[in-house]
């Protein structure tokens, strides 16, 4: 895949910049409809905000309250549609609303909303709503705050909990379907040549050589590079006119252990100070609590969650459980990420609309371009099916039919498929059975392709860290199979390791013993990696009141 040279001299019917969440599903959607296609990727597959999200596959009950009906609908149809093509990444959620007096959404507003999303969702396979009044709901929910409660909602939406991974198989996927997909390749300018994009100039990320990829007399160029539309669309020379795409705002969250009163249901809650909704949401284990909504306006790349939204996050989820108690000591990852929401002007963030908009750049001279304006996670599939059925449009061509909706992803099963069973078995003496049935969640029907590497080297059965199930098989099927590159590709996408146990920093010995043994790694790029590693967490996930101790403690074991 890293072949500049063939790249260089091939041509493409349709180059995907950005491999996000919109960039792969747009991929897999054209390689699978026949277009040759290449994803250009900056970054790791699924670094950007498609790793930053909530992880819900979800309707947006929220959208109701700004009548975007079409979007809570489309939404809700993908939903259906991702809980049937890869129901091992994506399992319904129950979510509980409670509602309060003198808050500012009454019972009956969270009832009529309750009811139309029901409505919206006419043909889902989750069961519909259901009411509480006070009491039964604190029957249900005994850690929630009694004071003024009135009742609530209880509700299914769906849930991602290895969002990355749902990237990344669209992304291999569309290259089974024959797709060139290339991670660390920043694209660095867009020649213009008459009214058409002519070559698309790149630079690899890891050894800085550069390279130009022609696009061919009919191929078309897709920019979705997510928060980064509009400094792509500075890269088009000569200079052109485009008004500003993007007006971001910041989300960010934090991971917390279980904490008492925590229900095993999620929440979903009117914040005490500001009255903004936000989700406190089982996850692995664990608890994840977001999102804030701020406007941003700074480096793309190094976005994290201030000390005042930890603390707001905190707070709020003190005030609906009491129990939990939570302070700043409890934090155990904080992520944050850009909304790449349309460029809006005067309005309250939680109003700018979260509809995607395709922007057909021929408006501004350049007729084989398009950026996706926003786009969520739960939506890629459509938005990638309409942006292959542009395609074709602009080629002038007719749109053979869209595959993915009725195409399982490739790792499609179902919790009872006899493989896993016949695998636990297996590996009885090797492997846990709940490291098994983690790797079929993660990899799903392809988690065989891991456990091969365990006949080969049964080494590879080990854990990578005591407290999580995931085996060292892992790490080699990353890098050999799933094109990692760093450190933080296997820790952070490939797995969620990072996310889970102190920052992954405990995992890095392991990763490097194994790299140097199965995957020819140099104790040098280890050492480069780890360093890479530390200055990312320090940048991006660890909140700034941690730096100081987590350093010393770095110090300590170095
Ligand atoms: C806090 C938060 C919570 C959210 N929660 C949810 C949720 O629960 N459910 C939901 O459905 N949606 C949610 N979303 C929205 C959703 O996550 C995003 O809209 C979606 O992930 C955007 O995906 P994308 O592929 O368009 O962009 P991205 O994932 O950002 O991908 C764009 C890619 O382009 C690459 N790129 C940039 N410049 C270049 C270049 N020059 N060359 C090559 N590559 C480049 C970047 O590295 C990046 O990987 C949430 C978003 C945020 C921020």
């Amino acid at each position: 895949m890293r072949d500049w040279q063939a790249i260089a001299q091939a041509t493409y019917d349709i180059i995907v910049i950005g491999g996000g969440i919109n960039g792969a599903g747009t991929a897999r959607d054209a390689a699978l409809r026949g277009l040759k296609t290449l994803v250009l990727e900056k970054n790791d597959f699924a670094s950007g905000t498609s790793s930053w999200s909530s992880r819900l596959v979800h309707g947006g009950l929220r959208y109701l309250e700004q009548f975007e009906f079409s979007l809570v609908r489309e939404s809700l149809r993908e939903r259906e549609v991702l809980l049937r093509n890869a129901p091992h990444l994506v399992h319904p959620l129950l979510l509980t609303v409670p509602v309060y007096r003198e808050r500012s959404r009454p019972y009956w507003k969270v009832w009529a909303g309750m009811v139309l999303y029901d409505i919206f969702s006419y043909d889902k396979s989750v069961p519909i709503h259901r009411m509480l009044r006070g009491g039964a709901l604190q029957q249900v929910l005994r850690g929630l705050d009694r004071e003024n409660l009135a009742g609530g909602a209880q509700y299914y939406d769906a849930q991602a909990e290895y969002a990355e991974r749902l990237c990344l198989e669209n992304i291999f996927a569309a290259q089974t379907a024959g797709a060139t997909v290339c991670n660390y390749v920043t694209v660095t300018g867009l020649q213009k040549s008459g009214d058409r994009l002519s070559h698309v100039e790149c630079r690899d990320t890891l050894t800085g050589e550069t390279f130009t990829v022609q696009v061919a007399p009919d191929g078309i160029v897709v920019n979705t590079a997510g928060p980064w539309v509009d400094k792509v669309l500075e890269r088009v020379s000569p200079v052109w006119n485009c008004d500003r795409q993007i007006g971001g705002t910041k989300g960010s969250h934090i991971i917390v252990d279980r904490f008492p009163g925590m229900p095993d249901a999620a929440l979903y809650v009117e914040a005490k100070s500001d009255k903004r909704p936000f989700f406190i949401l089982p996850w692995l284990g664990k608890v994840l609590i977001g999102t804030t909504d701020l406007l941003f306006e700074g480096d793309l790349d190094r976005v994290k969650a201030d000390n005042s939204e930890i603390d707001y996050l905190l707070s709020e989820t003190n005030a609906i459980i009491p129990t939990a108690n939570l302070s700043r000591a409890d934090i155990k990852f904080t992520y944050a990420g850009v909304r790449p929401l349309p460029y809006t002007q005067g309005k309250d963030t939680g109003a700018f609309t979260r509809k995607h908009i395709l922007h057909d750049h021929s408006s501004e001279g350049v007729n084989n371009l398009v950026s996706l304006i926003g786009g969520k996670l739960t939506t890629y599939r459509h938005v990638g099916e309409e942006i292959v059925d542009w395609v074709y449009q602009k080629r002038g061509q007719t749109a053979p039919p869209c595959l993915t909706l009725t195409t399982p992803l490739p790792g499609c099963i179902s919790a009872t498929d006899p493989k896993i069973q016949s695998a636990t078995r297996q590996y009885a003496s090797l492997i846990s059975r709940e490291s098994i049935s983690h790797l079929f969640t993660l990899y799903g029907a392809q988690a065989t392709q891991v456990l091969d590497l365990v006949n080969a080297s049964p080494e590879l059965a080990q854990k990578i860290s005591p407290n999580l199930p995931d085996i060292q098989a892992q790490i080699v099927y990353a890098v050999k199979h799933e094109l990692a590159q760093t450190y933080l590709d296997i820790t952070r996408r490939r797995t969620t390791i990072a996310m889970q146990d102190y920052y992954g920093l405990n995992a890095l010995p392991v990763l490097a013993e194994v790299l140097q043994k199965h995957c020819d790694w140099t104790s040098e790029q280890c050492d480069r990696a780890r360093t890479e590693y530390y200055d990312y967490m320090r940048n991006n996930c660890i909140p700034d009141f941690q730096l100081g101790a987590i350093d010393a403690q770095l110090k300590v074991l170095q």
